[in-house]
């Protein structure tokens, strides 16, 4: 069977990891990734043997930089079956009517509208809807973060209401432009935050509220969670549904921090020091008074990655088993 054409449109933090991603894959390919400058990044992609396609009116520039480019971005999505859209929030909006137009799938990422795509994407709470999908969203890093931990809980215990609080990392680690660098910011202040309706995209049935502020670093997301189930359980129960989860990581033996987190990732030499898993803090899992508690960190860089492998997967029909497509990932990537 021919492989998967895969384009990715928006070479960035999201979209260089999910090119990769896709490329470990054996039943699909990466056709090509556009960049809108002659940067660093565009360069590796070029060495790395990616086709690179630019907006019509950078072409010029390339060529200039000695960077051979294969086409228009145009030129990519007609060569592609599907296109993972990694442009920043809110740009990827107008790129629906050219993959409408061209007759190609789309999967565009959290920083977009639910109503774009009309189905939000998360492989472990919801594969068999994005099945054979023209559009589909994969949820922010955020919402895939709680979106594994709930899951697994609502269908063994039953989720009768989430508290969270999200710890937001200010900016990425490449990124100069975003701060504070000395500040706690609540944000939104208006509460509660939108984290919270954005899980019932997935999980419309999930009662949750969610308050968010931004600190002073770059490298991950923590949550702290409070969850009232239905069925009494003990924390060990907990412990044991989620060591049952490929990606959920039970994180404990010093590390102590979302720094010693980053430094484990680069000992496993992972690609990137990227933390696919979520990193759940083994001795925080508490029940007290019948309500569970934990702390969590999410890596906002590389969690949603896997999940773009797997809706690729569930939109061109390659795999009607979520388990199988998620397992099939994870073995490509070392997860
Ligand atoms: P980014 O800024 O790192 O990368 C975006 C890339 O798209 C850049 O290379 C930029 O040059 C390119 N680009 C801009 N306009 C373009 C256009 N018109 N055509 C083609 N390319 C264009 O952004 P990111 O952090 O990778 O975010 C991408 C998406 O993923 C957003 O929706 C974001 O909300 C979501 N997301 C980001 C994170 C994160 O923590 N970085 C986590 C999960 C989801």
């Amino acid at each position: 069977m021919s492989k998967v054409k895969v384009a990715i449109n928006g070479y960035g933090t999201i979209g260089k990891r999910v090119a990769d991603a896709v490329n470990l894959q054996d039943d699909m390919e990466v056709i090509g990734i556009s960049k809108t400058r002659p940067n660093f990044e565009t360069q590796l992609a070029y060495q790395k043997g990616y086709p690179v396609y630019t907006l019509a009116d950078k072409m010029d520039a390339m060529k200039k930089a000695g960077i051979p480019v294969a086409g228009s971005i145009e030129d990519m999505v007609a060569n592609a079956d599907i296109v993972v859209d990694c442009t920043p929030g809110g740009v990827g909006e107008e790129n629906k009517s050219l993959y409408e137009k061209a007759g190609v799938k789309a999967i565009w990422q959290g920083g977009e509208e639910h109503e774009l795509a009309g189905v939000s994407f998360n492989a472990t709470a919801n594969y068999e809807e994005a099945f054979g999908k023209d559009f589909v969203r994969v949820v922010s890093c955020n919402t895939t973060g709680l979106c594994r931990v709930i899951y697994p809980l609502d269908q063994q215990f039953g989720v009768n209401k989430v508290r969270v609080t999200l710890m937001r990392r200010a900016a990425d680690p490449g990124d100069i432009k975003k701060g504070p660098i000395n500040a706690i910011v609540p944000n939104p202040i208006k509460l509660p935050s939108h984290h919270g309706p954005d899980v019932k995209t997935i999980l419309p049935h999930i009662n949750i509220v969610s308050t968010a502020v931004k600190l002073p670093t770059t490298l991950m997301h923590v949550h702290t969670l409070n969850i009232e189930l239905d069925k009494e359980c003990s924390a060990s129960d907990v412990r044991s549904i989620f060591e049952k989860q490929s990606r959920i990581r039970l994180i404990g033996q010093g590390i102590n921090s979302t720094a010693e987190i980053i430094e484990l990732g680069r000992d496993l030499g992972r690609p990137r020091n990227d933390m696919w898993e979520n990193c759940v803090w083994d001795d925080s899992i508490t029940m007290h008074e019948g309500e569970l508690y934990f702390f969590q960190a999410i890596h906002q860089e590389s969690i949603v990655i896997p999940d773009n492998v797997d809706a690729i997967r569930a939109m061109t029909e390659l795999e009607k088993d979520g388990a199988r497509s998620v397992a099939k990932t994870n073995k490509a990537m070392g997860i």
